[in-house]
């Protein structure tokens, strides 16, 4: 038996709790005997995780669900696996679950053929598609499902109380999920996320990679202003809603301006 090593009340993230970098974080939600984990990582970290959640004495029959946050290999390609062991239902938001359950390997990032990334993603069948206004029980806890698309369109956000697992929306450095258009990122609607996470009267944001850390607004605002101008970069690609060079560039060939 392992001593319980909460991050909050009724919260185990299984990186702090090995103390040690496993992968992405994997949060364990539990009331009493029932429990239930938000994402599982890469499959061959699964074997690890589950001696965990062993050695913390949870019993695998206790096990309410196994949530995907979204439909990213580096979240949930251990998802069949878990299943398997745990015979948990999984659950997913609508656009993530059709991902997962085809085992699509372009939009969930395990094949970028460009850079030789070349993985597996085992299909697994969804038992529950959840979206915003849903809530998963644990117990008597009360897991709150908002939907916060930007970088993926399927990313699910999970509020218990104060604390917000904020996914891939908001890191502790600033940084923010990936924004790539295979992906399905849009900046407009990342940017409402961020918004309404600002907005709340959530205390703490944990999320899916990084330790977790407070919320802050001037810390949000920043990441905002930053997203804001992305929006106009063509650096974004189809991400970007316009390229304001392009604009000034037609003005200055009307004209016949010479280059200055
Ligand atoms: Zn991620």
């Amino acid at each position: 038996m392992l001593p319980r090593n909460t991050l909050f009340p009724h919260v185990i993230e299984l990186n702090h709790q090995a103390r040690r970098r496993i992968g992405c974080c994997v949060y364990l939600v539990f009331d009493d005997a029932e429990w239930a984990l938000l994402d599982i990582g890469y499959e061959d970290s699964v074997d690890e995780i589950i001696e965990l959640v062993r050695q913390l004495d949870f019993p695998f029959s206790k096990c309410q669900a196994i949530v995907a946050s979204h439909a990213d290999v580096d979240h949930i390609q251990g998802l069949a696996k878990a299943k398997q062991i745990l015979k948990a239902p999984v659950l997913a938001h609508p656009k993530a679950a059709d991902l997962l359950e085809k085992g699509d390997r372009l939009a969930s990032f395990a094949e970028i053929a460009a850079q030789n990334i070349d993985l597996p993603m085992p299909p697994v069948e969804i038992d529950r598609r959840i979206n915003d206004g849903d809530v998963i029980q644990i117990g008597s806890l009360e897991l709150q499902v908002w939907h916060t698309p930007g970088h993926t369109d399927g990313q699910l956000s999970f509020r218990l109380g104060e604390l917000l697992f904020s996914g891939d929306n908001l890191f502790r450095d600033g940084c923010v999920g990936v924004i790539d258009a295979h992906h399905g990122s849009s900046i407009v609607d990342f940017i409402k996320s961020l918004e309404r996470i600002k907005q709340s009267d959530v205390k703490w944001l944990l999320p899916s990679h990084g330790p977790a850390f407070r919320k802050e607004d001037a810390h949000i605002d920043r990441t905002i202003a930053r997203l804001e101008t992305y929006m106009h970069m063509a650096d974004f690609g189809t991400c970007a809603v316009d390229w304001p060079l392009m604009d000034e560039w037609e003005q200055e060939l009307v004209e016949g301006r010479p280059p200055s």
